[in-house]
This record gives structure tokens, C-alpha cells and sequence, in this order.
């Protein structure tokens, strides 16, 4: 991924401009930082940003800019760029498997606070994490629903494991933490107000009183026609039941969103590279590339479509079967996506709402995947 020096003015001016044949994501700093700062006026406690879901690092850079000065890593290379780029930063190791090796380096840099979802685990860190100063949030998971996809299938114990590895890390002399993930895209907000529920439960069980409860990640984006998710109520609604869930006892709050800062940054500009017999649309990128997500999310219907001019097509919408560019049959987007009916070769399909596990999981497959990132001060239409 190159960087280009230019400063554009929209999605539209780099569609006039340069005619891209390659896929190309439009990063506005703009967008990405009065976000990070909507997020820290409103939510009540620490920021901190889920490196995996952007992890360019002006994506980093803007966001420290913007104040950001926490950030949940999962790997040594996560890490060690969060410590070049913002050196003072905390670090929440919040991939609760790790390999020896893994802790080692983590613990040479400095990290202070982990997860932990199993026994095994946890007495890996008891065996080589000091203590001193050092958090161990529990990881723990429900049976609900909300998000796009479920986030509990690989990671979080149990409630009942939970309270038994709260309290063997508290009496280890951790400090004692409970952390939860919703699920990505998570558009309902009731799914928070029962984990804060259920994390008052596993620490009362435990007999242990947490110093932090992270609310986790899975904030939605605007990902679908119609208005944008009210984080504010979100955020509202955390505060109130956090403080009806714990009364006096009440943690600090922390949560690592991933999507919800960096999602609305990016749009993603494709370009119609065949209409195949008046029927099949193949773009220029697919699901190993840059809209890898979609077939785990559902398609994203905020999608504008321009000509080569810069024109909008605007003609009523028509439902199209959508494939990427590779000769891998996966390669399609789910279901059909309704596409104007002016559409054309030529043409560009671009994305909105894509900031979030795009750059980060493009693949090179079948020599596709050319990604460029670009730079705009506004994602306007
Ligand atoms: C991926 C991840 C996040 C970010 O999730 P989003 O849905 O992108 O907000 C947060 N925390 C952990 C532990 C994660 O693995």
C-alpha cells in the first residue's frame, strides 16, 4: 500500500482524477478524529482503540492526535508499533491466548494489563507476568445476541469459570478485571446492559471487587441506509446500568472499540471491470481483498455509484449478483446488492463505512489486491 502526498477533496475528485484501476480506500483524518473525540466526550471512562480493525499506522498517528492514549493489541508486532508510535501509551494484551514467547515480549515492553479466559492461561501469566501494578481483566461471555456475528464462538469463559479466575488472579495479587466483547456491529444496546449485569454477578460470586470493567469493542458504524447508530445512547445506557448493576462498588470503565472509531473514515472505491452479459457485476475487488467482511457482516447497502465523469447513476436500484476479481467461486458478495440500473463497465461502486477490516485482512490472492490508501479532507456526496 502506497501512500499518496496528496490531499483530495472527496471520493468524487479521486474517482475524476485518477481513474483508479486498482481498488482504493479514501481516509479522511477529519472523520476519524471527531470521532475519537465523540467517543471520549461521551463515553464514561477510557478510550482505547482495537488496533487489529486499522492498524495503518496513520490511522494510529490520528488518533493519538485526536487524544487517544490506550490501545487493545493481540500480537508482539501490534505492540511494538502502538510503543514506537506512542510510546506512553497503555497497552491491553487482550488476546487471551498467547504463546510463551508472546508474554515474554510483552512483559520486556512494558505491558500492564492482559486478558484471561481459561485456567491454563492464567497460569501462564502467574508463572512469568510480575505483579506489580499489573491487571488481569477476565474475559468472559453470554449466550446473547445483537452484533453481526458472535464474537463468544473462540473467546470467554463461562460465568461460572469467570468468578473462579477472578478470584485466583485477585489472590494471585493481580489487579483484579472483568472485560467482555459484545459482538462486532453490535446495533442492539441492550446487548451491553446484560454483560454489565452478568459482570456485576461474576464479581460478587467471586467475593472480589473489580478495579476496571472493559465493555469491550463492537460499537456499530453506519454500515446501512438510514441514520447513523447514536453512540450517545450507548454510552447513556453503560453509565446507567453500570452504576445500577455495581451501586457502590462501581469500577472504572473502559472500552476498546475498533470499528466503531475508525469504520465511518474510509470509503472504498471499486471499479466495474465487467457487466457480464448484461447480468453478472464483477468489481475489482472481493472478499479476499478489501470486502473480505462482507460475507460474514451482510453486504453494506451505503454504496454510491459514479461514472468515470464523476457522475452519479442514479436510476432505480437492481438487484445484482456481485463477484470479485479472482477465479476462486467464493468470490462473490452475499446475497444481491441492488445497483442502479444505469450502471456500466467503467464505473465506480464505492463503499462507505469501510475503515474497519478492510486494509487490514486484503489478501494478494490470484495476483489481485493491488490496495492503495488515499487521503481526502471529507467523505461527502
Ligand atoms: C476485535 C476486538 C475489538 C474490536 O472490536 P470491534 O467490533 O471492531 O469494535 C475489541 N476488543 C477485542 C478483544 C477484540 O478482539
Amino acid at each position: 500500500m502506497g501512500l499518496s502526498k496528496t490531499i483530495w477533496a472527496n471520493p468524487v475528485e479521486v474517482i475524476r482524477t485518477k481513474q483508479p484501476d486498482h481498488p482504493v480506500l479514501v481516509f479522511a483524518p477529519t472523520v476519524l478524529q471527531a470521532t475519537a473525540r465523540r467517543f471520549m466526550r461521551g463515553f464514561p471512562g477510557l478510550v482505547t482503540y482495537a488496533v487489529k480493525s486499522n492498524p495503518d499506522e496513520m490511522v494510529v498517528e490520528n488518533l493519538v492526535a485526536a487524544g487517544i492514549r490506550g490501545f487493545d493489541v493481540a500480537s508482539p508486532a501490534e505492540i511494538a508499533m502502538i510503543r514506537r508510535l506512542a510510546p506512553s501509551a497503555a497497552l491491553h494484551y487482550h488476546n487471551p491466548v498467547r504463546g510463551r514467547d508472546e508474554i515474554a515480549f510483552a512483559v520486556k515492553m512494558n505491558v500492564k494489563t492482559w486478558s484471561v479466559d481459561s485456567i491454563s492461561e492464567l497460569e501462564k501469566l502467574i508463572e512469568m507476568v510480575p505483579t506489580e501494578g499489573c491487571e488481569i481483566s477476565v474475559r468472559f461471555k453470554l449466550p446473547v445476541s445483537g452484533a453481526a456475528y458472535n464474537f463468544g464462538a473462540k473467546f470467554g469463559a463461562t460465568a461460572e469459570l469467570a468468578s473462579v479466575l477472578l478470584s485466583r488472579a485477585a489472590a494471585a495479587g493481580f489487579i483484579p478485571s472483568l472485560t467482555f466483547h459484545p459482538g462486532t456491529q453490535c446495533t442492539d444496546p441492550t446487548a451491553w446492559d446484560a454483560y454489565i449485569r452478568a459482570a456485576a454477578e461474576i464479581a460478587t460470586n467471586a467475593g472480589v471487587q473489580i478495579a476496571r470493567l472493559n465493555v469491550g469493542g463492537g460499537f456499530p458504524n453506519h454500515r446501512t441506509q438510514g441514520p447513523a447508530p447514536m453512540l450517545e445512547d450507548i454510552f447513556e445506557l453503560i453509565k446507567r446500568v453500570t452504576r445500577e448493576a455495581f451501586g457502590a462498588a462501581q469500577p472504572a470503565l473502559v472500552c476498546e472499540p475498533g470499528r466503531g472509531l475508525v469504520g465511518d473514515a474510509f470509503v472504498h472505491v471499486t471499479r466495474v471491470k465487467a457487466v457480464r452479459d448484461g447480468a453478472h457485476v464483477f468489481l475489482n475487488d472481493g472478499v479476499y481483498g478489501g470486502l473480505a467482511e462482507l460475507p460474514l457482516i451482510g453486504v453494506i447497502d451505503r454504496v454510491q455509484v459514479i461514472s468515470p465523469e464523476g457522475e452519479y447513476r442514479r436510476e432505480a436500484g437492481q438487484p445484482r449478483v456481485v463477484f470479485g476479481p479472482t477465479c476462486d467461486s467464493v468470490d462473490r458478495l452475499p446475497g444481491e446488492m441492488a445497483l442502479p440500473m444505469d450502471l456500466a463497465e467503467g464505473d465506480f461502486v464505492v463503499f462507505q463505512g469501510m475503515g474497519a477490516y478492510s486494509s487490514a485482512t486484503n489478501t494478494r490472492f490470484n495476483g489481485f489486491g493491488q490496495l492503495e490508501v488515499v487521503t481526502a479532507l471529507s467523505l461527502d456526496f
